[in-house]
């Protein structure tokens, strides 16, 4: 696709975490004001990159990382500099994962709130792209305190209009929690009109998809990609065109897939499953979603008519109201039309 036409085209980045944002520049920002220094275990200060070549390497850097945002200050910096991130590309909306972990830190999840809300609401004003908050638990947490805060995102989260915490996850290594441990929290989830957004089917196989889809109900499910591995999976993804939220770049820098060639989106397209683009950690793994999006369309070939297609579904499948999604629309049209 040509890259002026996508950076007209309004997008959704429907699976980004904010802790994953961060890019070196904001990372070296915030440590200067906190008068630290970011050690070398995080941070290569020659190449200017995130330290890390493994997926583990990946998995301990983050929570190192996401000690530089543990107060009001440094977050509300890091939430203003992800909307200047998005709006530089034209994502008009995302949908932005926040991985809450109460009780090991001073900072309570109200003052973390409050930072990010007030982030948002600079970086809307000066920039003016927008996002909504799904909140997030890690699986190696135990269920009770999993609990603890989804009681604390029903409390706070605000209904119609000012609806801005939209939904509840669970992240982080598939095997430390398979979807059984949260099939009741998971019904918790839907029962209070909160989007159902499991990370699932990015490290273990299909199973994990079939049990997240039995049991947790998800609206989306994050990542999804070894679906592939099971034609029934595939017709079942089909047939109840589940949304699948697919960042290939992440999976590619965590080692899961050797090329764009070898990762599954290709035959995802194929089946026709209703998936759109995430961008999972850019500022962490050091891409953004507009160069995931002209990788896809450079190295695999995929036709400009299927790549729209995957921003409409990122319109369709996120948890904007209807007006807005056919304002989106609407305006996707426009700018075709305009071009042709
Ligand atoms: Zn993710």
């Amino acid at each position: 696709m040509n890259e002026e036409l996508l950076s007209r085209l309004p997008k959704t980045d429907l699976h980004v975490h904010l802790e994953g944002s961060i890019t070196p520049k904001t990372l070296l920002r915030i440590a200067d004001k906190q008068n630290r220094d970011v050690p070398a275990e995080i941070f290569n200060h020659e190449t200017m990159q995130f330290n890390y070549n493994t997926e583990q390497g990946f998995f301990h850097i983050y929570p190192l990382v996401g000690k530089f945002i543990q107060d009001s200050r440094s977050l509300e910096m890091v939430t203003t500099a992800f909307l200047e991130q998005q709006s530089e590309q034209n994502i008009q909306y995302s949908e932005v994962i926040y991985t809450a972990e109460q009780g090991n830190l001073d900072f309570d999840l109200d003052q973390q709130l409050a930072a990010i809300k007030s982030g948002r609401k600079k970086g809307m004003e000066e920039f003016g792209s927008t996002f909504n908050l799904v909140v997030d638990v890690g699986r190696q947490i135990p269920i009770d305190q999993v609990n603890e805060v989804l009681e604390w995102v029903i409390k706070r989260r605000d209904i119609g209009e000012n609806r801005f915490l939209v939904g509840f996850g669970i992240g982080g290594m598939e095997n430390q929690g398979l979807p059984q441990k949260y099939a009741k929290c998971f019904r918790t989830v839907k029962n209070n009109g909160l989007l159902s957004l499991p990370h699932a089917g990015e490290q273990l196989g299909p199973k994990i998809i079939w049990d997240t889809l039995h049991l947790l109900q998800p609206d989306r499910i994050g990542h999804g990609i070894r679906c592939v591995e099971d034609p029934k999976l595939l017709e079942e993804l089909n047939n109840r065109q589940i949304p699948i939220d697919v960042c290939p770049l992440s999976n590619l820098v965590l080692g899961y897939y050797p090329s764009l060639e070898a990762h599954p989106i290709q035959k995802m397209l194929n089946q026709d499953l209703n998936i759109s683009l995430g961008s999972d950690d850019p500022g962490i793994m050091n891409f953004t979603f507009t160069e995931q999006f002209l990788r896809l369309s450079d190295e695999l070939k995929i036709p400009d008519s299927k790549l729209v297609e995957l921003l409409r579904n990122g319109i369709r499948n996120s948890g904007l109201s209807s007006d807005n999604k056919l304002e989106m629309f609407s305006e996707v049209d426009r700018i075709l039309n305009a071009w042709n």
